[in-house]
């Protein structure tokens, strides 16, 4: 079993993953290292910062440097020079997100890169063939990742061959540490998302992963289909709900069960100058904080806050320094390891409700928009 649930408080699980390259407490949230890298860091930060699993992205990879490349290297750890653990995805979203040109068959899906238009064509076993080359602890299956305005019939014909493909990526044989996670999908219809999770529980997977949410859909209708999503799923198995990444979202997702979650949206706030605190997001552009001598955050223990002030890291955005985006994705990654930690120790001392109601009051009460 890779997942072993320690605590559960209500419907929130704490717990321990156990994966190729080192164990992770589980809620966990997960940086993105979309094409090798996570955007203005490199892998000794994440170490501090205290990650155990980033994510790689196959179809960015398998465009550029191409996976002969990393190959050569022994795979995506190597080349990286990171020694924890690697999720990658299977690169299924970005064709669907990404490109102009796309046309799908029950085969695979033939496509143009987004760069510069060369073609190209991803199948089941070809995405999976690729994370196995790549050598990431977990390996996500090549879904379709339909749009939220779908039609139900779309919807339907879509996760059928999501779940046919599913069933063509288990096939794959992977190496001994690797482990691979199914996708459920299902658009936005409750019974579809149950059929879905049903049906891909029976292919037999290490790790179920709910796909397809926060796509534009809106807050309640994201949060239904998760509810939909998550219930037919084995209480055994760790949960992922792909692409969610905002602190009210991920207490939403912990409450009803979710143990992995992750997202840009940490580190590309970060370079637009807007930061996590406990009391809501900062506008770090804000003229307000022109002479402003205080930290991002008074409270936040992490090596920008320990040293220096908003006047100055709003004088490095202003004149376009590039350390400052630096400096932003450390304290934004710093907070989203120890929100996760808190979040972790809530559920461990059977206060994870209480935990959110507060997090949230604090949180929302003086938002972005109101400074
Ligand atoms: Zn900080």
């Amino acid at each position: 079993m890779i997942h072993r649930i320690l605590n559960k408080d209500d419907s929130a699980r704490y717990g321990l993953l156990k994966l190729g390259h080192c164990e992770a407490e589980t809620p966990v949230f997960m940086p993105c290292g979309t094409r090798g890298v996570v955007k203005s860091l490199d892998v000794d930060d994440l170490k501090k910062l205290g990650y155990d699993i980033i994510l790689g992205n196959t179809y960015h990879l398998f465009l550029k440097p191409g996976i002969e490349v990393i190959n050569e290297f022994g795979g995506l750890h190597e080349f990286i020079s990171w020694d924890r653990n690697l999720l990658t995805d299977s690169g299924g979203y970005q064709i669907f997100s990404l490109m102009k040109f796309r046309k799908i068959v029950e085969e695979g899906i033939n496509f143009s890169s987004h760069i510069d238009g060369s073609k190209h064509f991803m199948s089941p076993e070809i995405a999976i063939e690729a994370q196995r080359d790549l050598g990431s602890d977990i390996v996500m299956c090549f879904d379709e990742c339909p749009p939220h305005t779908y039609t139900k019939k779309e919807s339907e014909l879509s996760l059928k061959r999501t779940l046919r493909w599913g069933k063509r990526c288990k096939s794959v044989q992977l190496k001994e540490h690797q482990r691979m996670f199914g996708i459920v999908q299902g658009g936005m219809f409750g019974d579809l998302r149950e059929f879905s999770a049903t049906d891909t529980v029976e292919t037999g997977f290490d790790g179920y992963a709910i796909g397809g949410l926060s796509v534009g859909e809106g807050k309640e209708v994201m949060y239904e289909m998760l509810e939909y999503s998550l219930k037919n799923l084995p209480v055994d198995k760790p949960r992922y709900l792909m692409g969610v990444g905002d602190p009210i979202d991920i207490l939403e997702g912990v409450g009803m069960g979710v143990d992995m979650f992750d997202c840009v949206m940490p580190t590309r706030i970060a370079r637009h100058g807007l930061l996590y605190t406990y009391n809501g997001k900062l506008n770090i552009k804000n003229l307000k904080f022109e002479r402003d001598k205080n930290p991002i955050d008074p409270n936040c223990k992490c090596p920008v806050c320990q040293k220096y002030s908003r006047a100055f890291l709003r004088h490095l955005f202003k004149v376009g320094e590039h350390t400052v985006s630096r400096l932003l994705t450390l304290h934004n990654l710093y907070f989203m390891n120890d929100f996760m930690r808190n979040i972790r120790k809530a559920i461990k001392m059977n206060c994870f409700n209480e935990f959110k109601s507060s997090f949230l009051s604090s949180f929302c009460s003086n938002s972005v928009n109101k400074t």
